[in-house]
């Protein structure tokens, strides 16, 4: 099993899970992909096993240069930490319709699904090799807070997470200011989320800097983290499917990984029917797959915020299958994204990803209506994020799709309390588990949007 770039041409350079997964991006500035899809042999026994243990079997197919042993120690060791036995729980709300829980993590969001995963493998990884690694980010709310709780107390990593001060929502801000590892620093750059993503940029482009303190990223569009989200799409797909129709799955995208990662789970032979991109009003994505026009525009706030995207990083991914493997055909569109303009899909690779995608897009009043509707419904209380999922669904719905459905609910309702107030009039708590999370003491550097500012910030924090 080795992987390539989706830029270079057939022969050009290979590489193994474990740089695929250190390095982030191909250093064409391309994303990973295997060369082939591996199969998940007696996939129909995995079903009703524990999550862990259907995690490390995924994980063994795409990395099998990992040391014996260490896929199931590094599976069974990050959902220990999640506040359910089943890690990724179905819950029914239609005839065949279902809700699949990914929010049950340290800090209430999917990212944690990956990212617990992601910063074991990370450790040691880099413990074998004899490095250590400075992780920096910039998040706008879930990644920052799912970074560090996954990275906190390793001794491989350090991680910098910068936030805007002042423009996330307190519960997100305390799950990342609340953790004392000496291995975390926290950022509060005074000014917006574009001034911390340009800051992280800044950082990755001086190439001495780079290597002094040994950057990495932890990003969306790591192959490590597209591996671990496949596993709860063939837990769920084997528990609906039994031998009867596929299973088709609705899902809230930005970045395009979790939905990349359904098809994953798919070319290695689980039950998976059709996959549903589910977009909020930064809807370039449903845009592409209804027109084949892919034309980026200016993002605009919702209640969503993790989906607020002007284009996604994982789409690179698509286009790659979908021109089956043409990577001149990905090099001449990527190139016309790198220019700020729009690319058209040819019929054929619109066809081929019609085949299995579809797309819808929801409005703000979309959502509000989906959540009032699903607790007048059911009782049942979703955050934003699983709403523009469940009305892509029901629409899916009336566009005549059969068989088990199931929405990828992924957030936590307690992580955006006020927009699911104003849309239900009821304010959803945290779980008990996290009683300490609004009394814990804070820490923070508040530091202006000034690169040497900031990098010595970081210089120091490599040094600890
Ligand atoms: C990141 C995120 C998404 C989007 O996932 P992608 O992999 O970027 O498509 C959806 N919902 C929530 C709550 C998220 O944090």
């Amino acid at each position: 099993m080795r992987y390539r770039s989706t830029r270079a041409d057939p022969g050009g350079r290979t590489f193994s899970f474990t740089e695929v997964m250190l390095g982030g991006l191909a250093p064409d500035g391309g994303l990973f992909l295997p060369e082939s899809w591996p199969q998940l042999d007696d996939v129909e026994a995995l079903a009703g096993k524990p999550f862990a243990e259907v995690s490390a079997r995924v994980l063994q197919a795409f990395a099998p240069d990992l040391p014996g042993g260490e896929a199931e120690a590094v599976a069974q060791a990050a959902y220990a930490r999640f506040g359910h036995p089943a890690v990724a729980p179905l819950v029914q709300h239609g005839a065949d319709d279902f809700l699949l829980e990914l929010f049950h993590g340290p800090t209430l969001a999917f990212k944690d699904v990956a990212m617990q995963l992601l910063g074991r493998l990370f450790e040691r990884a880099l413990e074998r090799a004899g490095r250590r690694m400075t992780i920096v980010a910039a998040t706008s709310g879930d990644t920052g807070g799912a970074a560090i709780e996954a990275l906190a107390g390793l001794s491989a990593v350090r991680v910098c997470v910068l936030h805007p001060k002042g423009r996330i929502s307190e519960v997100q801000r305390r799950f990342m200011t609340t953790v004392t590892a000496p291995n975390v620093l926290n950022v509060a750059v005074e000014g917006t989320f574009d001034d911390c993503q340009a800051l992280v940029k800044a950082m990755f482009a001086d190439d001495a800097f780079r290597d002094e303190v040994s950057l990495g990223a932890v990003n969306s569009i790591n192959w490590a983290r597209i591996v671990a989200q496949a596993a709860y799409y063939v837990t769920s797909s084997l528990h609906l499917a039994r031998g009867g129709a596929p299973v088709s799955y609705c899902v809230p995208t930005g970045n395009f990984g979790d939905v990349f990662a359904g098809l994953v789970a798919k070319r290695m032979g689980a039950p998976v029917g059709r996959l549903i991109v589910a977009t909020n009003e930064n809807d370039i994505l449903d845009r592409a797959l209804r027109t084949g026009l892919h034309e980026p525009k200016g993002v605009a706030a919702t209640t969503s915020p993790s989906m607020d995207i002007q284009v996604s990083s994982n789409f690179e991914r698509l286009l790659f299958e979908a021109s089956d493997g043409d990577a001149a055909t990905v090099r001449a569109l990527m190139a016309h994204q790198a220019g700020g303009r729009g690319f058209d899909l040819s019929a054929a690779m619109r066809s081929r990803i019609g085949e299995e995608f579809s797309s819808y897009a929801a409005s703000g009043e979309a959502v509000d209506a989906a959540m009032r509707d699903v607790r007048e419904a059911t009782g049942m209380t979703i955050d934003p994020h699983t709403a523009v999922g469940l009305h892509a669904a029901a629409q899916a719905r009336e566009d005549g799709l059969e068989g088990p459905l199931v929405t990828l609910a992924t957030a936590h309702p307690a992580k955006f309390p006020d927009a699911v107030e104003a849309a239900t009039g009821y304010r959803p708590g945290l779980p008990p588990r996290l009683d300490g999370l609004m009394g814990a003491k804070e820490r923070y550097d508040a530091l202006p949007a000034d690169l040497g500012v900031v990098q010595n910030a970081v210089r120091e924090l490599a040094g600890r």
